[in-house]
């Protein structure tokens, strides 16, 4: 498209809005600089931007910049001088690495990085405490980063296609979390805790995934069973669950070998979080590492952490209530990294004894089975302690015929 000076001139000038999408732009035209100060928001889809020029900070009145389907490679540093900036969408251009800059946008609420070819996050983000959505979807993640769990604002999260082994143990505590899409990933697991804010999750086409964790299981069943209507059937992990048995010798990960059927000696490998080193079965009588128990206490001092079930109607709550006022206080020099690491990310699950509830971070009693609300999906729940599990197992609504051995 041909673009007159002139004629573009008078467009900035009129607006407060430039709709510039599919005008063949190869470079943002430098005419804005000079008569563009007022503008608040500039779209430039499908354009062929390589890059951003350095004096776009001097667009001070730009909120919302959206720079979708270009063929962005690299992103200025002065682009983290755009404080005002509260929508940021550069999908479906060529990004490798996102700069640590873009951690001091920190009114950003909105930031789309959808279909690039990102593999990390800087740790500068974990300051955008302003930010609601995040979307991640078509880029080469392995794994987010367990940060993404302390954005104290962060609502939506997407992750669809990516190569995402496993989820921040931490995001079950996101107070404001309401939708996490996680599908076509490589899950073989969801986090075991419940999810603090119960937030809907999408997790079809993890042809790896094959179980979920008491609680979550709860969870999502309840939400399930409130929107599924007359009309439509809402399944729970589509193209999940196919008692696929994936026996990858390279992760370290503690693996269960459930006995499905006996008789036909059918069974399935699942695979449990990093964060449990040690398991038992109810059968053995085996005392919990000081290790354990430490980090147990240790947590308890500062926090609160417990899982209301009842089951008439389904329900479950998880509060999370802090005892102190300072977020995640540990110090560092007192402990080992280890275990800094673990206190901050929080307990891998808590006790589905409901009496009981201690934190659970690398060592728990199994128990292995499937649950009245939904039949198909075989469930773990994890307690503290041998009696702790025997309790449950008298008083749950879980179905518990299958025996199971370790893998390690
Ligand atoms: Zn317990």
């Amino acid at each position: 498209m041909d673009l007159d000076p002139a004629e573009m001139v008078n467009e900035i000038k009129e607006k407060v809005i430039l709709h510039w999408n599919c005008r063949g732009l190869t470079e943002l035209p430098e005419i804005i600089r000079k008569y563009g100060s007022h503008i608040q928001e500039i779209y430039l889809k499908w354009n062929k931007l390589t890059t951003l020029p350095p004096w776009i900070i001097e667009l001070f009145n730009v909120t919302n910049l959206y720079i979708y389907g270009n063929l962005i490679k690299e992103l200025p540093a002065e682009l983290g001088n755009m404080s005002q900036l509260t929508v940021l969408d550069l999908s479906a251009n060529k990004l490798e690495e996102i700069p640590s800059c873009i951690g001091n946008l920190i009114n950003i609420e909105s930031l789309l990085l959808n279909d690039n070819y990102i593999k990390k996050l800087p740790m500068e983000m974990s300051q955008l405490c302003n930010l609601q959505v995040l979307s991640l979807s078509g880029n080469e993640f392995v794994a987010l980063p367990e940060w993404l769990g302390s954005l104290p604002k962060l609502k939506e999260l997407n992750a669809d296609n990516n190569y995402l082994k496993e989820l921040p143990n931490r995001l079950t505590l996101a107070p404001k979390m309401s939708m996490i899409s996680v599908c076509s990933n490589r899950l073989k697991y969801l986090p075991l805790n419940g999810f603090l804010s119960s937030p809907c999750i999408r997790f079809d086409a993890n042809e790896y995934l094959n179980y979920l964790s008491y609680p979550v299981l709860i969870q999502l069943a309840c939400q399930i069973h409130t929107s599924v209507t007359r009309d439509s059937v809402n399944i729970l992990g589509y193209k999940c669950f196919t008692l696929q048995c994936e026996d990858n010798t390279l992760s370290a990960n503690i693996k269960l070998n459930i006995k499905i059927n006996a008789s036909c000696n059918k069974s399935i490998v699942i695979e449990l979080p990093r964060q449990i080193l040690r398991i038992h079965n109810v059968n053995e009588n085996k005392t919990v590492s000081l290790w354990e128990l430490a980090l147990r206490k240790v947590y308890k001092q500062r926090y609160k952490h417990t899982l209301h079930i009842s089951t008439s109607p389904i329900n479950i709550k998880v509060i999370y209530k802090q005892n102190t006022k300072r977020n995640f206080d540990f110090l560092m020099p007192s402990i080992n990294f280890a275990s800094y690491n673990l206190l901050t990310n929080g307990p891998a699950t808590i006790c589905v004894n409901s009496y009981c509830q201690q934190p659970i971070f690398t060592e728990a009693w199994v128990i292995v089975g499937i649950s009245h609300h939904v039949y198909s999906i075989t469930t773990i729940a994890l307690c503290c302690c041998r009696s702790c599990a025997f309790e449950f197992m008298t008083n749950s609504n879980m179905i518990v015929n299958f025996h199971w051995y370790c893998i390690n």
